[in-house]
């Protein structure tokens, strides 16, 4: 299971920055769901062999009244659910009474904590953090987050217990500087092979993700009541999903339930079923993305987040409109209008009109969780993949640079869930990113990939 990183501290000691570092995208998941705590903010990570979800938890205010209370409406629930608690200090500000409020609460909970001491450039850094150790959290890490210095090794040790056995130490990042250069992982031709052949023989794991009160758990307990599912009883957390085995037209599939259907009409009916943390790792975890959508409340920002969240994750991805019972035509038209408008962007994923409720529509998810499926792990030859590039060079020529024409030699698979296509070149470090982006679009009509995001590298040389 995907980690996840909590980074705690008072304002200003650089959560965001160190945040903006660790996250593949500058656009992170701001949480801002009805009913939780408005300013958390929420990324993907990936830092050499380790992939995790960085939760900024927001600042903790030391000079207003009620610590206690304060961190329990900003930060508790993000801490609790963290794997690792990084508490973060200021080297320069030295030791402030809202750092020793923080560590008393941190002393008191069951968590990895590390401290770290950020901003150490340009300081006597070791004799500066000293008077830390007052807090009693053992060890402090320097860093400088703003420089890049000292992360990768910081999370390395942070995150050591987390890394699958396989895993060898031999690429480990090391090299501080060019840690976040390559953040996608390059694979071999075999690789993508070994890959797609594993994908095939695996239940399709689909996640049903989407804002609090959508209808994810009536969506999911329509599917299971439409099928004879052996529903395994396993205890539901509030911050795992629950894991349903499933089968349906003769495909093995694993639906990730972050609804929590398995509680309901139980005691813990009224605990909060909805977690962004959960919804997050039931992406991540996923092969295909149900991303539901309330047709009554239109779309929101939240719906853009998780969608954006999904994208970013590169899984595959079928969109429901939910709750489109009892709606008049011109509504419909409207909302199908907003779709366009807000959406149009996706234009690879399917949408479905659905009710969960009344089960109209919910049958036909399952052709286009098939297809989005088919589309992520279809194999691509070597030589279809150069094929479409030398046609898309055709078409339009790269572009010159240091007086040489940038020159596109031969393209692979990379990977899949989400298809990757490595491009080999001459000085393709140069390509700028208009002809990157021309290129994938390319690969995505020539392929004509339905449901899932592509991704496209570059590689220098053969
Ligand atoms: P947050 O409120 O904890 O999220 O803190 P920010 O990330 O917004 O950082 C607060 C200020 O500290 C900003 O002006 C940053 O540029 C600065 N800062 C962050 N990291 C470092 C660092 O490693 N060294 C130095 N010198 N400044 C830093
Ligand atoms: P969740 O929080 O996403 O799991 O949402 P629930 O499945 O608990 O549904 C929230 C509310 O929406 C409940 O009152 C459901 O009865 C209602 N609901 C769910 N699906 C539909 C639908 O297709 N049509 C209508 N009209 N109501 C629905």
């Amino acid at each position: 299971m995907m980690p996840v990183v909590a980074l705690v501290g008072r304002p200003n000691v650089g959560k965001s920055t160190l945040f903006n570092r660790l996250t593949r995208t500058r656009d992170a998941l701001v949480a801002d769901f009805p009913g939780l705590t408005r300013d958390r903010k929420y990324g993907q990570s990936k830092l050499g062999e380790h992939e995790f979800i960085v939760v900024d938890t927001g600042g903790i205010d030391g000079t207003e009244e009620g610590i206690e209370t304060k961190m329990a409406e900003q930060s508790l629930a993000a801490i609790d659910e963290a794997d690792v608690v990084l508490f973060l200090v200021d080297a320069r500000a030295g030791l402030t009474a809202a750092d020793q409020a923080i560590a008393q609460h941190l002393r008191s909970q069951q968590k990895d904590v590390f401290l770290v001491a950020n901003k150490t450039d340009g300081i006597d850094a070791d004799s500066a953090v000293g008077e830390f150790y007052a807090l009693g959290l053992g060890e402090i890490y320097q860093i400088a987050a703003a420089q890049n210095r000292g992360i990768s090794q910081l999370i390395n040790l942070a995150l050591e217990p987390f890394v699958e056995q396989f895993v060898g130490d031999e690429d480990r990042a090391d090299d501080e500087h060019d840690e976040f250069a390559d953040v996608e992982e390059t694979f071999t031709e075999e690789d993508a092979e070994a890959q797609a052949k594993r994908l095939q023989d695996q239940p399709i794991k689909l996640a049903i993700v989407g804002r609090p009160n959508v209808g994810k758990s009536t969506l999911t307990n329509r599917i299971l009541g439409e099928e004879r599912v052996v529903v395994y009883d396993m205890p539901g957390t509030t911050r795992d999903s629950v894991f349903i085995p499933m089968e349906r037209d003769g495909r093995d599939y694993v639906l990730i339930d972050t609804a929590g259907v398995r509680r309901r009409g139980k005691v813990h009916e009224t605990v909060e079923k909805f977690s962004v943390i959960k919804t997050l790792k039931a992406i991540e975890e996923a092969n295909v993305v149900l991303l539901t959508i309330d047709a009554r409340e239109g779309i929101s920002d939240q719906d853009l987040s998780l969608l954006g969240f999904t994208l970013n994750a590169g899984r595959a991805l079928v969109l429901a409109v939910n709750k489109w019972d009892g709606l008049s035509n011109d509504v419909r038209e409207e909302i199908k209008r907003e779709l366009d408008r807000r959406l149009g962007f996706i234009d690879f994923s399917r949408v479905h009109f659905i009710s969960a409720l009344h089960g109209t529509g919910v049958g036909h998810l399952f052709e286009s969780v098939q297809e989005a499926y088919a589309g992520a792990t279809q194999r691509h030859s070597t030589s279809v993949l150069t094929k479409i590039m030398k046609m898309a060079v055709d078409d339009h020529q790269p572009p010159m640079s240091h007086g040489r024409r940038i020159k596109l030699k031969y393209a692979h698979a990379g990977g899949y869930n989400p298809p990757i296509v490595v491009v080999h070149g001459n000085q393709v470090k140069d390509l700028p990113d208009s002809y990157k982006r021309y290129l994938m679009n390319y690969y995505r009509k020539s392929l004509k990939i339905m449901g899932s995001p592509i991704r496209i590298q570059f590689q220098e040389g053969a």
